[in-house]
């Protein structure tokens, strides 16, 4: 993502009562942290927050915290949020490689990753939110029926990730290369960047991820 520093985000960030600051203290707590036992689902690098404000809108019976590192983009999402009542929607200003402080194991029923960074360099491919070294992270925090869900316009990252996540021990259980002509289109919410690329005519890939295994643990 592109990014304007907006001078005064960071302590607009530390201020937000929408987003959580010393959030290890709640590792293992989150249910205890919205008061109620629902399921918890989280967005690995959620940009400015339409996707995951939509789905907090669409149910309110799932508990969503949206992560993005930088504090410029996060706070276009937290402007949003501060427009509705939405008291199952948090965030995070966090990088991704702590997710494990944060949650504890099997804590989270669902990891959405859309239209993540590609990192097209080979040096940097452990930076990919869909590498090896972060399916390992969420393999660490996942429910054990629990999925990853990812969405890309970028062909590149997805024919990665299509060989990647297996590698990584996991089970592609669904996948297409057109999502918006696809039976997987159903109930769809779209990213800002989904928006933006298809817009523009590209085609949407989505997969989605299990752990593999006999009883998927
Ligand atoms: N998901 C949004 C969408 O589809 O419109 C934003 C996509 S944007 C290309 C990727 C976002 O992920 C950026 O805002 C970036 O800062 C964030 N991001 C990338 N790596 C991250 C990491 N390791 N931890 C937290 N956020 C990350």
């Amino acid at each position: 993502m592109r990014l304007r520093h907006i001078p005064g985000s960071e302590q607009q960030i530390e201020e937000s009562p929408f987003v959580i600051s010393g959030p290890e203290e709640f590792r293992g707590q989150w249910n205890m942290f919205f008061g109620n036992e629902n399921p918890l689902h989280i967005e690995v690098g959620m940009g400015k927050g339409r996707f995951i404000t939509e789905l907090a809108a669409a149910h309110p019976e799932i508990n969503y915290i949206g992560i993005e590192r930088y504090t410029s983009v996060l706070l276009k999402a937290v402007e949003k949020r501060s427009l509705l009542f939405l008291p199952n929607l948090y965030f995070l200003c966090v990088d991704a490689r702590t997710l494990p402080d944060i949650f504890a194991e099997g804590e989270v029923d669902r990891i959405y990753l859309n239209f993540s960074d590609p990192w097209p360099k080979d040096r940097h491919a452990k930076r990919r939110l869909t590498s090896p070294q972060f399916m390992a992270l969420y393999d660490r925090i996942l429910a054990p029926e629990g999925q990853v869900e990812f969405k890309t316009d970028n062909m590149g990252l997805f024919d990665y990730s299509l060989e990647s996540i297996p590698e990584a021990g996991w089970t592609i259980i669904a996948s297409t290369k057109d999502l918006h002509h696809s039976d997987m289109a159903e109930g769809n919410i779209m990213t800002e960047y989904e928006a933006k690329f298809s817009a523009m005519g590209n085609p949407i890939c989505k997969l989605i991820a299990v752990r593999s295994g006999e009883s998927n643990r």
